[in-house]
């Protein structure tokens, strides 16, 4: 039987560990209806009308392992709020966009994007094990109903055997790992046939919200055609648990590289101190925190969204502060598809020839030289960084204390 530590796990307590720790359990016992989320939870009248309401795309799916996170009596719960629809997706703000990553009109063959010259992204799947409220795909993920074509893949593959500069493919979707492993395989096995395919990244969330998918046998898919890239998506350190740990653990393991993806939430992740927190914890399961994105404009997530002074004064509180291993790259991706765009605390107080005016992560402002361009003399200046003679004596006498 399961290890019950919370109150909502309860409700699973005589599930076989044999059908927890299977992840087509956990997909095929997923909650999707109101009536069936109601007897598990307390909802609030907003969840009411949010959950009854979700259906079509991005309808509602929580698979047991995520609901058995919630804390059923906090509202607000960063679990609880990235799985269970709210009235206010409903609500369409001004400046909310279908597509806000402009994917579409980048795509030159179904289920491809192609807007960087040297990299793709394949859509391989509409399906995710868990649709998180938040989702800028949500345009077209989270039916569950259409699903993406042989023909589609093989398009895709001519059409990157065919730009012989394409050499990095990112699989995305949806969740690429919803996909059987022999599919999997099969996509591999045709990406890696391509000679100009040198990188392939895999962008998924199924470690985070059903660990159980990382498998023996996924793994094994994944060194044959090695090396294989993941990207994860956490946002917040709650969703780093045990088991959470495991998967990453094997994945690690076997030599598979993990970055994590992390969306900027209002009252999810928006505090400087659960950021670092964050970040911290990923470093502990050997996931290098990548980026940090702006939350997109895409329709019924303004709730979600915060204001983009809000990211820098996260960059500001983690550069310097914490170790740079745990310090990502904050972005917003350009509306209507001029790709990321890096966005970060202005470190350069003035630029003047040959000199500039810096602060550090504390504040104190440093001057650097640069040096003589080629067949000019260097300027001679005072070396203003330099430390005092008494500074210096300060410091070793802290030193030998
Ligand atoms: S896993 Fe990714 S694609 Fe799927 S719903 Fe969540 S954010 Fe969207």
């Amino acid at each position: 039987m399961i290890n019950v530590t919370g109150s909502l796990l309860e409700r699973w307590k005589d599930v076989p560990e044999s059908d927890w720790e299977d992840w087509h359990w956990q997909i095929g016992n997923r909650v999707m209806t109101y009536d069936g989320l109601k007897d598990i939870l307390q909802l609030t009248p907003s969840e009411v009308i949010g959950v009854k309401r979700s259906k079509g795309r991005l309808l509602m799916a929580i698979p047991p392992y995520w609901l058995s996170l919630i804390d059923p009596m906090r509202q607000t719960c960063p679990i609880r709020r990235q799985a269970i629809p709210t009235a206010e997706e409903f609500e369409v703000s001004l400046n909310d966009m279908e597509d806000p990553c402009g994917e579409d009109k980048d795509s030159p063959v179904p289920g491809l994007v192609h807007r960087y010259p040297d990299r793709v992204l394949l859509l391989a799947t509409e399906k995710c094990a868990m649709y998180c409220r938040h989702c800028t795909r949500r345009r077209l993920v989270g039916s569950e109903t259409h699903l993406t074509s042989r023909q589609n893949f093989e398009q895709a593959y001519d059409y990157i055997r065919s730009n012989r500069r394409v050499r990095d493919v990112l699989i995305s979707g949806g969740d690429p790992l919803m996909l059987p492993d022999e599919t999997i395989e099969d996509i591999l096995k045709n990406l890696r046939a391509i000679p100009n395919v040198e990188f392939i990244r895999l962008g998924t969330r199924m470690p985070v919200t059903v660990p159980m998918r990382v498998t023996e046998n996924l793994i094994s898919i994944f060194k044959r055609y090695s090396p294989i890239w993941v990207s994860l998506h956490f946002n917040h350190p709650k969703e780093i648990t045990k088991r959470c740990k495991k998967a990453c653990d094997m994945l690690a393991d076997s030599g598979i590289p993990l970055g994590s993806q992390t969306v900027l939430l209002r009252g999810i992740n928006d505090r400087p101190s659960t950021m670092r927190r964050l970040m911290h914890e990923l470093l502990k399961i050997r996931v290098r925190p990548y980026y940090i994105y702006q939350c997109d404009p895409a329709k019924g997530i303004s709730h979600f969204r915060t204001a983009v002074s809000v990211g820098i004064n996260i960059m500001e509180k983690l550069r310097g502060h914490t170790s740079g291993y745990s310090v990502p790259t904050y972005v917003v991706d350009a509306p209507g598809g001029g790709g990321k765009i890096p966005v970060a605390p202005n470190y350069v107080i003035s630029q003047a020839k040959g000199m500039f005016t810096l602060r550090n992560y504390a504040g104190n402002i440093f001057t650097y030289y640069e040096p003589a361009e080629e067949g000019q003399m260097q300027r001679v200046v005072p070396n203003q960084n330099k430390q005092t003679k008494k500074e210096v004596k300060t410091a070793e006498a802290k030193t030998a204390a």
